[in-house]
């Protein structure tokens, strides 16, 4: 793979909005990216690996739990660093971002908020460190965009939890410790449950064949007859409510991530158009070339604006699951657009791992799809707009 020179792109200024402490947790996270994955990404997503030895490097950058609080371990950032975070993790590979998001949003979040002290202290300072690794498993064979059909369940034996069923699609699921696991009780009430990895009956074999994410470990959960400890269940929150609460979180990091991939898109398209030559001319002084780019920067612009904004929300404790819904749908289809249009300008280049759009591209398909997908969006969009329920 070419060497990384990337520059980011800030239109706007927008640097003028962030704080010194924005801008050094930005660096420091853009530093490490440049340093750590660029030089070896595009060689894990060939060969379809997790690279685990960049996992301590995440948790030095405050990846792992970046606003959960100093004392269970993890970064007390602010939701705009956190952002930041993520969009410098998924400037290098949406698959990496991937396992930071799970770890943070959808394991150290659910722990932190929905669990007991006794919990939280069993796990976030190890999840905090990258010590243990965490999945969470919401998604099923017959129940993505619908999880409220899940048909995982749990019956109180007395002294502890009986488990079954199976989850799939699960990020992290081939080598994480910690699994948080949504399943239905003998009412059919949803609740969270920690299993961990040695459980009896618990497997977590890897799904294969993924021409997208393919630096991201996935897999599946199945839980036969698993003998879950009482003291394991989330006690704070049941309900739909508690997964799609850290479905919230993890959705507005995923809206910072995809402007990073469209950021890199851009920089390696624009950096070409300037150097190749056909026609005797660099291709960037073609007007079609340059309405594709000059098209590009606004929507980053755009997108930029629309995520900083939802941060200032966050940060107030204001923002609504619909606002967060709104910058996930825009920024990873402006981020595959873009990378789409980037891959062109890149002629026959583009399509090789010399350069890291094709990757962008294929990663972007999951991420359209995981966490809510375009559709799924538009309809939340909607409902938020209308008041009308046009799901079911
Ligand atoms: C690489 C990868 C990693 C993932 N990681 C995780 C993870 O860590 N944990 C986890 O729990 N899940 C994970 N997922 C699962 C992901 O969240 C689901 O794939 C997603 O929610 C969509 O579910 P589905 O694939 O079953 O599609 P379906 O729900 O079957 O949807 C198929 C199509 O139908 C459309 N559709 C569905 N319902 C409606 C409707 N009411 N109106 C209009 N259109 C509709 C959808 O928009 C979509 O286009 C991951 C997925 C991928 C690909």
């Amino acid at each position: 793979m070419k060497p990384d020179l990337f520059q980011a792109p800030d239109y706007y200024n927008l640097d003028e909005l962030l704080t010194e402490e924005h801008k050094l947790v930005r660096d420091a996270a853009r530093d490490w990216v440049k340093r750590e994955v660029s030089p070896i990404i595009e060689d894990y997503a060939q060969k379809a690996e997790f690279p685990t030895q960049i996992i301590s490097g995440l948790a030095e950058i405050g990846a792992f739990g970046p606003y959960i609080p100093l004392e269970y371990g993890g970064a007390g950032l602010d939701q705009i660093s956190y952002g930041l975070i993520m969009q410098e993790i998924e400037r290098g590979d949406s698959g990496v971002r991937s396992t930071a998001s799970v770890q943070s949003s959808l394991v150290m979040y659910p722990i932190w908020k929905y669990g007991n002290e006794a919990q939280r202290q069993k796990y976030l300072p190890k999840l905090a460190s990258g010590e243990w690794m965490g999945c969470f498993g919401l998604t099923e064979p017959d129940h993505g965009s619908n999880p409220g059909g899940m048909v995982t369940n749990f019956k109180d034996m007395g002294d502890h939890y009986l488990l079954n069923g199976a989850k799939m699609w699960i990020s992290n699921a081939p080598f994480a410790q910690v699994a948080v696991v949504w399943a239905k009780d003998e009412s059919g009430r949803v609740h969270g449950l920690i299993v961990e990895r040695g459980m009896e009956g618990f497997s977590t074999p890897e799904t294969h064949n993924k021409w997208s994410l393919r630096a991201s470990a996935t897999g599946e959960l199945i839980f036969d007859n698993v003998k879950v400890p009482k003291e394991n269940l989330l006690p704070n929150k049941s309900g739909l409510g508690a997964p799609l609460g850290c479905l919230d979180s993890a959705r507005y990091g995923i809206a910072w991530g995809a402007i990073g991939a469209a950021m890199d898109c851009y920089d390696t398209a624009l950096r070409y158009s300037k150097e190749r030559m056909q026609f005797g001319k660099p291709i960037g002084q073609f007007q079609l070339q340059q309405k594709k780019l000059a098209e590009m920067i606004t929507e980053i612009t755009k997108a930029q604006l629309l995520t900083w904004r939802l941060g200032v929300l966050r940060n107030e404790g204001k923002a609504t699951s619909a606002q967060i819904s709104m910058a996930k749908r825009n920024n990873v289809d402006m981020a595959i657009n873009i990378a789409r249009e980037a891959r062109q300008i890149l002629g026959g280049m583009g399509i090789t791992g010399e350069y890291s759009i094709m990757r962008h591209s294929m990663n972007l398909e999951s991420v359209i799809t995981y966490e809510g997908t375009h559709d799924i969006h538009l309809l939340i969009t909607g409902l938020d707009i209308t008041g009308l329920n046009a799901f079911k």
